[in-house]
């Protein structure tokens, strides 16, 4: 880095982050140079953060392997690296060049992957999060900011699970069955019907009763439409009663972030094609 550098301190180079893979704009701290590479009189902000533009994402991957790249990183005498796991893989034969890797640390490498801080990719829909490059993932399957999109048809909006679900109830409330959490409702479903949505009426969380005609009766399920830290956070309970006999099951709802029609997978509620009129019982509880 030279003093241009320093100037370039007051960049801001930030705006949206978006999906292309051209680009991905970084949070650098100066602070974590050596101070040999960037003495402090040269960077009278020492510990300022910035925003850079890194034109080479693939840069942060180890090239072999292509996940991103965390210490310890090994080079070969020519300089090709890998991680530390490709190199036990590749018996610490370089498979660029065949010489040795596995012995020398490239630290220079390492220093950069330890002082970037990566912008979670779901900012715009309000994640204020920033974690190291390799974090990416652990972070992101998780990120409570996930975009939701809307089930009702032909919508496309998509934004955060509380915007998606305030959206929903401005609307499309009349295209929704309202509930609360605990309370059991009848839901009548005509057999042309594939689903019916579901908004509870407190915290607006939305979801979808399916309903499939197979050979042997009607299946029924639920999906929940969230994030998927949604997993888990709720429980449904269907049953339909008809002369003598109950059908009942107990299950989680799966989760979707963009929720499609589809025949239901794992559990579901399998109702005779012998029992004609009948209500299906609804009830859908919160796991605390
Ligand atoms: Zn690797
Ligand atoms: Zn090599
Ligand atoms: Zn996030
Ligand atoms: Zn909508």
């Amino acid at each position: 880095m030279d003093s241009d550098s320093v100037s370039a301190s007051t960049w801001d180079l930030g705006g949206l982050f978006d999906d292309k893979p051209e680009a991905i704009p970084v949070v650098l701290t100066f602070s974590d140079y050596d101070s040999d590479l960037c003495s402090e009189s040269a960077f009278n902000n020492k510990g300022e953060v910035i925003s850079v533009v890194l034109t080479d994402p693939d840069m942060l991957d180890c090239p072999i392997c292509v996940h991103p790249l965390c210490a310890p990183i090994y080079q070969c005498e020519h300089g090709h690296i890998a991680c530390s796991s490709c190199c036990v893989k590749a018996n610490n034969k370089c498979p660029s060049c065949c010489s040795p890797i596995g012995f020398i640390r490239c630290r220079a490498m390492e220093k950069v992957t330890e002082s970037l801080r990566i912008k979670c990719k779901n900012k715009r829909f309000g994640c204020k999060e920033t974690f190291l490059y390799h974090k990416k993932s652990e972070h992101e399957n998780t990120c409570p900011h996930t975009p939701c999109f809307c089930p009702a048809p032909s919508c496309g909006f998509a934004n955060s699970f509380k915007n998606l679900y305030n959206h929903f109830s401005s609307h499309h409330s009349s295209s929704a069955t309202l509930f609360t959490f605990d309370n059991i409702f009848l839901l009548g479903v005509e057999r042309s019907q594939k689903h019916v949505i579901l908004q509870e009426q407190n915290e607006g969380v939305i979801f979808i009763l399916n309903h499939v005609i197979q050979g042997h009766g009607r299946v029924f399920s639920v999906d929940c439409v969230g994030p998927s830290m949604f997993k888990d956070a709720f429980v449904y309970q269907l049953t339909v009663k008809c002369m003598k006999t109950c059908l009942s099951v107990e299950t989680v709802p799966e989760v979707y972030s963009k929720w499609q029609e589809h025949t239901p997978e794992y559990c579901y509620l399998t109702i005779p094609s012998c029992f004609s009129e009948f209500k299906i019982q609804v009830c859908i509880k919160k796991v605390v």
